[in-house]
């Protein structure tokens, strides 16, 4: 698996265990990133030349299969944006006014990313709507029962991660659906570390959002999704204006597109998109139950090594997707995570976009490692190891 990522030809020695972050990338991808800008380099949706019409008959062909890749009902439900932070920005723009009244509630989980944290405390001063943040389980995830008893007929949107990014945790999203739903309420899915690791089906968990980065799944940077139920986005305003999101434009009014172009504003990342399409035609051509069984024994393998080791406090549970957060007691995660490096391991160490969380915890930061397809149970083993040494080392 590895000889398909050229990165671990760059870097031969590195033990690379931060795929929560960002995925690195297959030849694939790169080449179709390669393959856009000598082949097939047009603005979409403009020229009026044969180029230009396959450049755009290609960027619409990855929306169709963005939607199959989510099973969305309808390509035309699929935004193209910059990444999940970009994705759940615009529905808190663009449709959270259209639902939240003064003293409506909008309701997250205190593990929530500060990509799903702050559209929401935000939106809720501008609309003078309280935010009620749910508690989390004691090892740093979404407690699924406690989100259930804070929805009220007060609340209008429930925004919450599909697996949380310290503990890793999958949150059970079917019952809160209905139960949101009951209630006249939306649910807002942050799928950033969901898309990699789980076959995710948008219909099937009843979301009304539903938002994925393209680099945390083996594709490119700057590229993003916002799938969004067709019935909402027509009724939803677009909050950027240019060009190629217009119908008809007079010098005092304009009118704006159909489907997904109201918000894609402007020239697009169209490379992107390419090299989104490769990501998934990639992911789509593995064996990706197989490989969901290797990163559950690599989460596996990596806790029960860590937990022997005296000291070492985990968050999450064994059944982490992808993800295993932890901390030695005595050593500053930021110290850990120094002498990870010089070992040529590379983790993340600091709060993970999640200060509110790591206070519900208690710490300023955790050490985090993190899976993906081209990861072995060696890499964990390699981290263990290390982090016994830094025992010796530190303590
Ligand atoms: N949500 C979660 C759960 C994440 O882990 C991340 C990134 O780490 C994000 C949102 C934000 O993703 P991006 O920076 O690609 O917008």
């Amino acid at each position: 698996m590895r000889e398909k990522f050229p990165f671990f030809a760059a870097h031969p020695d590195l033990v690379y265990l931060d795929s929560a972050a960002t995925s690195q990338k297959p030849q694939d991808v790169l080449t179709a990133l390669q393959d856009y800008y000598v082949n097939a380099n047009a603005n979409v949706h403009r020229g009026l030349y044969e180029l230009a019409y396959a450049t755009t008959a290609h960027y619409e062909a990855v929306r169709a299969q963005v939607a199959s890749f989510i099973h969305a009902a309808k390509p035309s439900e699929i935004i193209y944006t910059r990444s999940t932070t970009d994705g759940l920005n615009l529905v808190a723009s663009s449709f959270g006014p259209q639902v939240v009244k003064p003293g409506d509630e909008i309701l997250i989980s205190g593990a929530e990313h500060h990509s799903n944290f702050l559209p929401w405390q935000q939106l809720s001063h501008r609309l003078q709507a309280k935010l009620v943040v749910a508690p989390v389980t004691a090892t740093g995830d979404t407690d699924v029962e406690a989100v259930a008893q804070l929805i009220t007929p007060r609340t209008k949107l429930l925004a919450l991660a599909q697996v949380t990014n310290v503990g890793g945790g999958e949150v059970a999203l079917a019952p809160l659906a209905q139960a949101i739903h009951d209630v006249g309420g939306y649910l807002i899915v942050d799928g950033a570390q969901a898309v990699a690791h789980l076959s995710v089906d948008v219909q099937a968990l009843d979301a009304d959002f539903y938002a994925f980065s393209g680099h945390k799944m083996y594709g490119p940077t700057g590229i993003g999704v916002l799938y969004g139920r067709e019935a909402l986005l027509e009724q939803m305003p677009p909050i950027q204006f240019g060009g190629e999101m217009i119908d008809e434009v007079l010098d005092q009014s304009a009118t704006w597109a159909e489907g997904p172009l109201k918000f894609e504003a402007g020239t697009p990342n169209i490379a992107g998109v390419y090299g989104l399409g490769a990501a998934i035609t990639w992911l789509m051509t593995q064996d990706r139950a197989a490989i969901a069984q290797q990163e559950r024994s690599q989460v596996l393998a990596l806790r029960q090594a860590l937990a022997a080791i005296p000291g070492v406090v985990l968050y999450g549970s064994d059944a982490s997707i992808g993800i295993v957060s932890f901390n030695l007691t005595g050593v500053h995660p930021h110290d850990l995570a120094t002498f990870l490096d010089e070992q040529h391991i590379a983790v993340r160490a600091g709060h993970h976009c999640a200060q509110p969380l790591m206070a519900r915890l208690g710490v300023p930061a955790t050490v985090r490692a993190s899976f993906g397809a081209y990861n072995t149970i060696a890499d964990g083993a390699r981290l263990a190891a290390a982090v016994q040494e830094a025992r010796g080392f530190f303590l």
